[in-house]
């Protein structure tokens, strides 16, 4: 009966936009050994557990101090609290990222000043930042999108001159490589997230803050419980965003594997650029760039695609049960929440193209690698029919005309 009912070769098998459980599986009992040994103490809140990653974190990329908190947005907040950033300061930084980059500047009580990205890497575009610099600004806050580091040494440069700080974005860019050195120390503070999906993900919210400024280590660590000096003594009005035990005995477990996982999202990264050059697609299609001197650790895999087409690629994908996502398809500046900054669209009109045009393809690290070429395959398959389709649209004329 099912012969008759089931045609297998028009059955395409799904292929998942990220599936979180096979990695799990590979370590469910390093994982649950982790977990038993926290309840087994009845310690949740900071403690050992929490202070031994943050020992482990700031090895990994060689900063003098890492500092857990709660999430990867209280990082953000955390960092401009401690720079004792205020109402009337700015904060410049990119329309084109996650929502958390610019509302973690309203929470810390300045205002975000948003500039145009460079169109190749999705970052911050440097003469850019150099232009919006006023006696108002207090700090810069590069995003390193995707898991590629932005155009640090330009930004290092103003922020001598300007004397403002550099807090970086790297929620999605542990163990990402800008000439040698690891995001997290190439600003003045470094601020990672743990949300589940990023390339250190634990069991729900959590964060950490980097830095090699020990006095600002000493503040991030009051500001983490209300800013309580010891003993009940309040220097300064902090949050409630701590690190949980549970959380940091996972993570710790899965710190072990990060650099092999990452090495895999590379190599993933790796097929996927050689299929789109193998199938001719790459004039159409702009695929991710990483320079010679860093190290992309490809959170997410982007391509552009250009002239109208992505979101029929994107359509015709999901078609055929291939996971896609856009990230981002609103940028900040036009968002409702943001309307009293008074921008329009056409302010950064490489935020809003990248916003049009961009497509994220599957990356995990477990990911099998024929689904690269189901992926590959399909967005081929996509773009002849937006081929065949323009051609219609240049003939159409002529039909008419006769
Ligand atoms: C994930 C992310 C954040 C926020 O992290 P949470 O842990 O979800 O609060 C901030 N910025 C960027 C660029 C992110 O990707």
């Amino acid at each position: 009966m099912s012969e008759l009912t089931l045609s297998p070769q028009t059955v395409q098998e799904p292929v998942p936009f990220i599936s979180l459980i096979p990695q799990h599986q590979s370590i469910a009992d390093e994982v649950t050994s982790a977990v038993g040994r926290v309840l087994a103490e009845q310690k949740f809140i900071l403690g050992e557990e929490v202070s031994e990653l943050e020992t482990e974190i700031a090895k990994h990329c060689d900063s003098r101090e890492a500092i857990g908190c709660a999430s990867g947005t209280d990082a953000l907040i955390l960092a401009l609290m401690a720079l004792n950033i205020e109402p009337g300061d700015e904060v410049i930084t990119s329309p084109f990222t996650f929502f958390a980059t610019a509302s973690s500047i309203c929470r810390a009580g300045a205002k975000p000043v948003f500039v145009d990205i460079d169109p190749i890497t999705f970052n911050l575009d440097p003469e850019a930042v150099a232009a919006a610099i006023t006696p108002r600004t207090k700090a810069i806050m590069p995003v390193h999108l995707f898991g590629k580091c932005a155009d640090m040494e330009p930004l290092w440069r103003l922020a001598v001159r300007h004397k403002v700080a550099i807090v970086e974005d790297a929620c999605q860019a542990i163990g990402a490589e800008y000439r040698g050195r690891r995001a997290g120390v190439l600003g003045t503070i470094g601020c990672f997230s743990f949300f589940p999906t990023k390339n250190l993900g634990g069991a729900g919210d959590g964060g950490i803050m980097t830095t090699d400024d020990v006095d600002l280590a000493k503040s991030l660590r009051r500001l983490r419980v209300h800013g309580d000096a010891g003993h009940y003594h309040h220097l300064e009005i902090g949050l409630n965003s701590r690190l949980d035990a549970l959380q940091a005995a996972i993570l710790r477990v899965k710190l072990r594997h990060l650099d092999r996982w990452t090495e895999a999202r590379r190599a993933n990264a790796a097929r996927y650029n050689e299929l789109f050059a193998a199938r001719g697609l790459t004039d159409d299609i702009r695929l991710p760039s990483e320079a010679h001197d860093e190290r992309h650790v490809y959170n997410q895999y982007c391509v552009r695609i250009p002239n109208g087409n992505r979101d029929g690629v994107m359509k015709h994908l999901r078609g055929n049960q291939i996971g896609c996502m856009v990230y981002y398809p609103i940028p900040l500046h036009i968002q409702p929440c943001f309307a009293s900054l008074g921008h329009r669209v056409g302010d950064f009109p490489q935020a809003e193209a990248a916003s049009r045009e961009v497509l994220a393809l599957p990356i995990y690290p477990e990911m099998p690698a024929h689904h690269a070429d189901l992926v590959v395959d399909g967005i081929s398959t996509a773009m002849s029919k937006c081929r065949s389709q323009a051609d219609d649209a240049r003939i159409l004329p002529f039909r008419a005309a006769a």
